[in-house]
């Protein structure tokens, strides 16, 4: 039929079912965008996914191969640069004796609170759990997050082997709130950086155990006398000298006697912060034995040696130890010095020289310092 021949109301008839057929399509196409947009938004939530599993495997394994905790900050620092472009954030740790959480790696734009604070002033450390605040919740703001408070902010303590070691902070950039699964993220990498951290501050403990001397802090023998050798083939190929020095307490056997052991203890503990704080960074200071010490300065002069040996027998007795022993006599050092090569050529020969050295010392009446004789020609 042609449309002339249509009525009227067929003609509208057919208008209304195409007006629909219209209307179908555009509901479909609608869907079919939206769907789309789903997929897409799906499938870009999937890379960020597969990209930040990456990104956190490659931290992990970076980490595991870190000698020192310092090492691993600076993995730390770049690995959250790249999980978290859109927050700052920080990682904070405890001290040795837990009073006090420092601050060793921050990103961001946003300044991120305090560098140093006590550990009750984060609810996660005190709680032992997740602190995640946003508009609306509890309204507790962690005192170190400082001011401007951000919009909102999560902060997860790092546990490891049933001790917490610090925790990792993280705030958006104002004046968004930070996103779930921003969260679980941080969740992930907060474990991989306290299993880290666990380890490499175990590793740290052995280390330091195996060449400290736990009473002092200083060196122990056995690495003096590695770290001997070194420096005199260092010396030797360099043509430089080393200096050393032998320290010896006078009479400590009687201030034993007199005020106990423990007190003993306690003034070689001084002595050992005493000759710490007076050497430079290249210098070795260890105990030697009992009451005795030996200093290795790389690269010392005589004169400078000699001026060192007498700086440490004049200000010891500027120590300021504790009332207890006021009404004791100063405490007084025998001190010996030696240089390499010019009073021995190897660690015994050097060794003998400086002990030679401490040994006149004493017999010329303590609270002195004697430099090696030359040897005979
Ligand atoms: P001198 O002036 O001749 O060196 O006399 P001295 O009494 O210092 O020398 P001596 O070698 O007779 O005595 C050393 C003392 O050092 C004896 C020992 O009890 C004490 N001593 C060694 N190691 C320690 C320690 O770890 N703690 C304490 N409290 N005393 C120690
Ligand atoms: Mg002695
Ligand atoms: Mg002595």
């Amino acid at each position: 039929m042609r449309d002339e021949d249509k009525s009227k109301e067929e003609l509208m008839q057919e208008l209304i079912e195409l007006r629909a057929q219209v209307l179908e399509m555009r509901i479909l196409a609608n869907e079919h965008r939206k769907a789309q947009e789903v997929l897409q938004s799906a499938k870009s939530e999937l890379e960020q996914h597969t990209r930040e599993i990456a990104i956190l495997s490659e931290m992990g394994e970076l980490l595991q191969s870190c000698l020192t905790t310092n090492e691993a900050y600076t993995v730390i620092d770049h690995t959250a640069q790249q999980l978290f472009p859109d927050e700052s954030g920080a990682l904070s740790v405890l001290n040795d004796t837990r009073d006090l959480v420092e601050m060793v790696v921050a990103w961001g734009e946003e300044a991120v609170g305090e560098r140093l604070f006590s550990p009750g002033d984060c609810w996660a450390l005190r709680r032992g759990q997740l602190y995640d605040f946003k508009p609306g919740s509890s309204g507790l703001i962690c005192k170190h997050v400082g001011e401007p408070h951000p919009s909102s902010y999560m902060c997860m303590p790092l546990m490891a082997q049933g001790e917490t070691l610090g925790i990792l902070h993280l705030r958006s950039n104002s004046p968004s709130v930070l996103l779930e699964s921003k969260m679980q993220l941080a969740m992930s990498v907060a474990e991989h950086m306290a299993l880290a951290l666990a380890n490499l501050k175990l590793r740290e403990s052995l280390r330091s155990q195996a060449i400290r001397d736990p009473l002092t802090g200083l060196f122990n023998r056995r690495y003096m006398e590695e770290s001997l050798d070194r420096e005199l083939k260092r010396a030797k190929r360099k043509q430089v000298q080393v200096g050393m020095i032998m320290i010896d307490i006078d009479h400590f056997k009687k201030f034993n006697d007199s005020y106990g052991h423990a007190a003993g203890d306690y003034l070689l503990r001084e002595l050992g912060v005493f000759l710490n704080s007076l050497i430079r960074g290249e210098d070795i200071a260890s105990r030697y034995g009992g009451e005795e010490f030996i200093i290795i300065l790389p690269e010392a002069s005589r004169e400078e040696t000699m001026q060192r040996a007498e700086q440490i027998r004049r200000d010891v007795k500027n120590l300021n130890l504790s009332n207890h022993f006021q009404a004791q006599d100063p405490m007084t050092l025998s001190v010996g010095v030696a240089i390499y090569p010019q009073h021995g050529g190897d660690a015994e020969n050097i060794l003998r020289a400086v002990d030679a050295a401490l040994y006149q010392a004493k017999r010329e009446g303590r609270d002195h310092v004697a430099i090696a004789a030359e040897p005979n020609p």
